[in-house]
């Protein structure tokens, strides 16, 4: 046995190799120790292997998918070893095989896998001249993505793909390998990496197999045919997850070819900074995709994440299913509840994971029960593409998918049990009726009792015996039991089996041939059960193609429902796509902010108008919008909010405004400060210049920017110069459109000098030393910026207040002069006003330095009484 072991494990040397013994799945000396470790599992020693003992550990085959999930959770990779033979049909131990390999990113286990987010594998090919092909794969979907970059840009595109496990090349330069490893260690992406065999990466090795998959003959009309780098990592990529399944992957049936050019880019800072599938602190919610998120199906989360994070700078695509939202909104507007999305999503409720069971019926890992809930499932999808018809164009091609393939229905329901066993090896799988073999060794079981009564009264009646019993127990099978005094009347063709006490024990020929039937036939039934259950496996893989297109209809319609649902219950418009460059926004809200407002109760949102707009012929031209106003103000959720509805409204959603022209965006770069990454080795001041450089390189005059804050990290003078430049190189040079928030008073004197520069600013009032905000953008600089106010709301003490308002007062007083050489730090003298209460300014009168211990105790006495 341990040279078998030995032997499979020399082939998965990296891999935790789960070794099935029985009712357990055994791993052994080294892999003992690590899953010991991991798993929290005990160590035991059994017998000796060349002289050593044989450390190990188990789990028990009925909770494997609990320790895979954990395992796969820490980035462990595990090879599982079945027993494939008959046991005792040969010498030796029972034959064993890996079946499959299961990896973070090959994963298909329903139970493994989150239902909100695909998991992928994603191969790296290092190609010459610093560009690097790139293929990934969501083995569920059955899709594999190309592309091709500069290396420079690899940071880029896996932080945007987000792959659950990277594959290279062995044969990668050691740069390159360091290139990945520092990418991992800034955050690029996250997962686990490993390097494959250099061979395994071969160009034409990749095209091969893509045509192979796709049953074609060129790659041309997936516009694949040039990217012979991408077909290099497709080839590992490939390789890779047909290893890991232990079988080639026929349900690859789809490739897309994807272009930096083809996507609004939304770099990996925009993504935290938005807080659009995270929180900046790592939570889940609230975000964008949270408050959108109230999808039917795991099908449709994954799917509309994959819209948000991946928004075209084609609008079509955003056009088709804003018209096919606005169908499906109906005429009855908000409030109603009833309207086609009501009733869509009503059937939509409860559907199964058509897309993750296709696949695994694709890779025959598909359980007895996904196969009841896609027969359930492929029943509701032919109603809805019965009724659902003539609404709109786009939704009249999602609901022509709906039609489940000829035939797919009626074998399933056919097929399987009602309730199956959760595993085909447990039997009770197969559906009476289905087969009549089947139908016949069933009978056997459920007759047996009445085959025994009957014969015990045969028996009776044959020997004239009143109390001969028919029985059957584990060890002795079945018998007739005589007692001893009756034993004088037993008939010749009785055969003794076991004496009693008191009885005597036989078994007749008939008993005999009813029992090797009524025993073997258990056994038949289940090896009857696994054949047909492979019987309609193969059935069903001509469908997988109709079947995957069906699992992505319903994925699609559950989107466009929860967008319909979105618009109406939020109250957002649908935005108009024009082709002159602009962002005009009217009355825009924070979808957020203005739920998390609604939520807690604590005031209703203030709704700001934003124009931005590049049209040359009309005066107001306006690109760049510096804004100022006291912190709290709300400077950047305004800034965010034109980013978000300019997202919202590219991947095809309505927006949270009353109204929206948008012209064609490339990019959304943002520069926030707020998320000073602690854990990166990087000075915050440093983080902050390399962002801000990397999007003057980057953006267009398409390109919307969000600067908050910049120059915060340095002196004064620098951040201000920093600052400055930055802003006049955004708007001479980048012409993007530009957010640019600052507490430099001093940038608002650029609109002045940059024509297409205005100055807006958040709005407050001061009632007495207090201040409220207004949370309205209004045109023009902010009069003051209100810090110390602010400072006071957060319950800074108030001898600072005073001191501070005491420096303020003497900065503003110089400001004017040539030096600015205000002693920030001298003692305030104490006037009797100036808010400050008699306490304050007699505590601010006392030096304890220059007090005796005595004239202390007095002065805290006099203190004392004035409090
Ligand atoms: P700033 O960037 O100017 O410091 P923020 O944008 O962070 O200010 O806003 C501070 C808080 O003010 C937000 O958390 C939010 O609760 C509230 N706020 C901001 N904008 C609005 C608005 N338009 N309507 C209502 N409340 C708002």
């Amino acid at each position: 046995m341990m040279q078998q072991y030995l032997a499979l494990k020399a082939g998965y040397p990296e891999t935790l190799l789960f070794y099935r013994m029985g009712d357990f799945y055994e791993v052994f000396w080294q892999d003992a120790e690590k899953a010991a470790r991991l798993l929290d599992i005990t160590l035991t020693q059994r017998g000796q292997s060349g002289g050593q003992p044989v450390v190990m550990a188990g789990v028990p085959f009925h909770a494997l998918e609990n320790y895979l999930a954990r395992l796969i959770k820490m980035g462990e990779s595990v090879a599982i070893a079945e027993q494939v033979g008959e046991v005792g049909a040969s010498k030796g131990p029972v034959e064993r095989k890996v079946v499959r390999v299961v990896t973070p990113g090959t994963l298909t286990d329903t139970e493994l896998l989150s239902d909100k987010s695909e998991s992928l594998l994603m191969a790296v090919h290092q190609a010459p001249r610093a560009r690097c092909g790139l293929a990934w794969l969501s083995v569920t979907q059955g899709r594999v993505f190309l592309a091709e970059c500069a290396q420079d840009e690899l940071g880029a595109w896996l932080a945007r793909v987000a792959p659950s496990e990277l594959i290279y090349s062995a044969g990668v330069t050691e740069r390159f390998e360091q290139q990945l490893q520092m990418l991992r260690q800034g955050g690029a992406f996250t997962c686990p990496m490993s390097p494959r065999p250099d061979w395994q990466f071969d160009s034409a090795l990749g095209e091969r197999k893509l045509l192979e998959n796709l049953g074609a003959a060129s790659l041309q009309a997936w516009g694949a045919q040039d990217l012979g780098e991408a077909h290099a990592a497709a080839a590992g990529l490939l390789t890779y997850a047909e290893h890991t399944q232990g079988r080639t992957l026929t349900h690859v049936h789809s490739v897309q070819v994807q272009r930096n050019d083809d996507l609004i880019d939304l770099p990996a800072t925009t993504r935290r900074n938005l807080e659009l599938v995270k929180t900046l602190r790592g939570d889940d919610a609230p975000t964008l995709f949270s408050l959108l998120d109230t999808c039917m199906t795991g099908m449709g989360s994954r799917l509309l994440k994959t819209w948000l994070l991946e928004p075209r700078r084609d609008r079509a695509e955003a056009r088709q299913r804003l018209s096919a939202t606005t169908a499906l909104r109906g005429a009855g507007g908000a409030g109603g509840g009833s309207g086609p999305w009501a009733l869509l999503r009503g059937e939509l409720k409860g559907v199964s994971d058509v897309e993750r069971i296709t696949a695994r019926i694709a890779l025959r890992q598909v359980r007895p029960r996904e196969l009841v809930g896609l027969g359930k499932t492929l029943q509701k999808a032919e109603l809805l593409a019965l009724n659902g018809q003539a609404l709109e164009p786009y939704l009249i091609q999602i609901f022509g998918h709906l039609q489940p393939p000829e035939g797919c229905t009626g074998l399933l329901q056919a097929a399987i049990a009602e309730e199956p066993a959760a595993l085909v090896r447990d039997g009770g799988v197969i559906a009476n009726g289905f087969d009549t073999e089947l139908d016949e060794l069933r009978a056997i079981q459920t007759n047996c009792d009445a085959f025994l009564l009957d014969l015990e009264t045969r028996e009776k009646a044959r020997t004239g015996i009143p109390n001969l019993r028919v029985q059957f127990n584990k060890v002795h099978g079945f018998y007739i039991e005589v007692t001893g005094s009756h034993l004088d009347r037993v008939p010749d063709d009785y055969r003794r089996r076991q004496t009693l006490k008191n009885a005597e024990r036989f078994i007749t020929p008939e008993l005999k041939t009813f029992e090797d039937k009524a025993l073997s036939a258990n056994e038949r039934a289940l090896a009857r059960e696994k054949w047909l259950y492979e019987q309609i496996l193969d059935q069903l893989q001509p469908h997988v193609p109709a079947l995957t297109r069906l699992a992505q209809a319903l994925a699609t319609l559950d989107v466009l429902c929860t967008l319909a649902e979105r618009s109406l219950t939020l109250n957002w418009c649908a935005p108009q796509f024009v082709p002159e460059p602009c962002i005009e926004i009217e009355g825009g809200r924070h979808p957020v902010v203005e739920a998390r407002l609604a939520e807690t109760s604590s005031g209703s949102f203030i709704a700001n108008h934003t124009r931005l707009n590049a049209n040359t012929r009309l005066n107001a031209n306006t690109r760049m919008q510096v804004i100022t106003g006291p912190n709290m103000g709300g400077k950047s959720t305004y800034m965010r909010q034109v980013a978000l509805i300019v997202l919202l409204a590219s991947m095809g959603s309505h927006v949270p405004a009353a109204s929206c022209r948008l012209g064609p965006i490339d990019a959304i770069h943002t520069r926030i400060g707020a998320a000073d990454d602690l854990a990166n080795a990087q000075s915050t001041f440093m983080l902050e210049m390399t962002e801000a450089a990397q999007i003057l390189h980057a953006a267009t005059p398409h390109s919307l920017v969000l600067m908050d804050e910049i120059g915060r990290g340095t002196s004064t003078f620098d951040g201000l110069a920093l600052a400055s430049g930055i802003a006049t190189h955004l708007h001479d040079k980048t012409r993007a459109f530009t957010l640019f928030a600052t507490h430099y008073f001093e940038l608002t004197e650029l609109p002045a000098k940059a024509r297409h520069a205005i100055n807006m600013h958040v709005s407050a009032t001061e009632s007495g030393t207090d201040i409220v905000f207004l949370h309205e953008i209004q045109p023009g600089p902010a009069s003051r910026s209100y810090g110390i106010q602010v400072a006071k709301l957060a319950g800074m003490p108030s001898p600072v207040l005073h001191h501070a308002r005491h420096a303020l007062a003497a900065l503003e007083e110089r400001a004017g002069e040539d030096e600015l050489q205000v002693d920030l730090f001298a003692a305030p003298e104490v006037p009797e006003s100036a808010g400050a209460s008699p306490l304050e300014a007699a505590l601010a009168g006392i030096n304890p330095d220059a007090l005796s211990p005595r004239e202390a105790l007095d002065a805290l006495y006099q203190l004392k009484k004035m409090a």
